[in-house]
């Protein structure tokens, strides 16, 4: 259990000056934003503090501000369709400085009750990805009390993650985290260290690198470890199977080895593909019509590569799911952007969503698969964060919560 103050643990907000830190990185089309989920996430938050008449400061990033600060990365979008779901003003400090002498004035005209969104924390370059003690001063001196509810930028320590909370404490206000964070811990949270057994986890995606982590994780707290994806291939030529030209980390080689012993020592199960769709080549573009067949894990043609999992594995990996109480997923089981191989991720979704158990997608690919389907109201909980999620899998404390003051 969450043993931080949340907002709710915020006492006499009345006329406070509360700076929230939101994730409203949020994708956008020629300006328009084409997802609002991470919006709509942030309201419970926004809403309790209105509600308790503080006067709301937020503040988030907003993509990767590679080339400074821009129009293109401004956070004026998300102030407009927040005005509209909130029903009320939203005042837009739209300074490239973020804290300067506008957002100041905003703030210091603020009645209680009122909104301000602040500019793109990232227009701060560096001070705010190396956690600047000078930008998170700033952000702390527009405040009283500080709420993190960006779980999606939570394994980051950032200056709006993390730095600012230093110097709300040294001013004797309280650092809490919000609704959102508060509700992706408890699912995540319980997932993996209370779950309701039988406790499957599923993973897939392109690389083993990338989740090695993870893997060795969630190993020690599931029954059934599934893999699927890019990475399945690394396993089974650790297997001694020939894979063809399907994706491989030859480094890795030996992590899978001892993976695989390590469930075997742990009684856990591990399961691979038994059977594969193999193609020539990678689809060029990803979405261009194909040629596939199906093989046998153990017969991948020295020419082809294995591009999704094949049916008899869609169907294996649908029992386990099936039977599961708990069940975690994250990483699509094929190149699910062609849909000619998006037929493994399918089956698996659609196993998630028939199941009785607890399901909880892991945000990213998964997630958008689950929402391109129409699932989502099926899952249990589906993260706004994939970065975040995973390091929460790997059993990492976020820096995000970690900054919180404990209860
Ligand atoms: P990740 O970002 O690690 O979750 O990986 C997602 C990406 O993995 C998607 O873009 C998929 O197209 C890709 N992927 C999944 N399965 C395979 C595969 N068998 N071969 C190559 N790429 C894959």
């Amino acid at each position: 259990m969450l043993n931080k103050k949340t907002v709710e643990d915020l006492k006499n907000i009345q006329g406070k000056r509360v700076l929230v830190r939101c994730d409203f990185n949020v994708p956008l089309k020629n300006g328009e934003i084409t997802d609002e989920t991470r919006i709509v996430a942030a309201l419970p938050t926004i809403c309790k503090l209105i509600e308790g008449g503080a006067k709301v400061i937020l503040c988030s990033h907003l993509g990767k501000v590679k080339n400074g600060p821009n129009e293109g990365e401004s956070l004026a979008p998300v102030a407009k369709r927040l005005s509209e779901k909130l029903g009320k003003e939203v005042v837009f400090v739209s300074d490239y400085n973020v804290t300067g002498e506008a957002a100041t004035k905003a703030v210091a005209e603020m009645k209680d009750g009122d909104v301000v969104l602040l500019q793109n924390t990232r227009f701060r370059g560096k001070e705010e990805t190396k956690n600047g003690e000078k930008f998170s001063k700033e952000l702390a001196d527009l405040a009283d009390d500080y709420v993190c509810d960006a779980f999606g930028s939570s394994h980051r320590a950032h200056a709006s993650v993390a730095g600012v909370t230093k110097f709300i404490t040294e001013k004797g206000g309280t650092n809490a985290v919000g609704y959102l964070m508060q509700k992706e811990i408890d699912f995540l949270g319980n997932a993996v260290e209370n779950p309701v057994r039988p406790f499957v986890a599923i993973l897939g995606g392109a690389k083993v690198a990338d989740k090695l982590n993870v893997i060795n994780n969630l190993l020690e707290k599931c029954d059934t470890l599934i893999i699927g994806g890019g990475m399945a291939y690394t396993f089974l030529k650790a297997q001694g199977k020939g894979i063809g030209q399907s994706l491989v980390d030859d480094t890795k080689i030996d992590y899978c080895k001892e993976m695989m012993e390590k469930a075997e020592k742990l009684g856990k199960k591990l399961l691979l593909p038994v059977d594969t769709t193999v193609a020539k080549s990678f689809p060029d573009p990803i979405d261009a019509p194909i040629e596939v067949s199906v093989v046998s894990s153990d017969a991948i043609p020295d020419d082809m590569q294995g591009l999704d999992i094949g049916p008899k594995t869609a169907e294996l990996y649908a029992e386990a799911v099936k039977t599961a109480k708990t069940v975690v997923w994250n990483g699509p089981m094929g190149v699910f952007e062609n849909p000619i191989l998006a037929k493994g991720t399918i089956a698996v979704a659609k196993a998630l969503a028939e199941t009785e158990a607890t399901t909880i997608i892991g945000g990213g690919d998964s997630a958008a698969a689950v929402n391109q389907l129409g699932f989502a109201d099926k899952m249990s909980h589906i993260s706004t964060g994939g970065g975040a999620s995973l390091e929460f899998l790997e059993g990492k404390e976020l820096p995000g919560v970690a900054a919180a003051d404990d209860k």
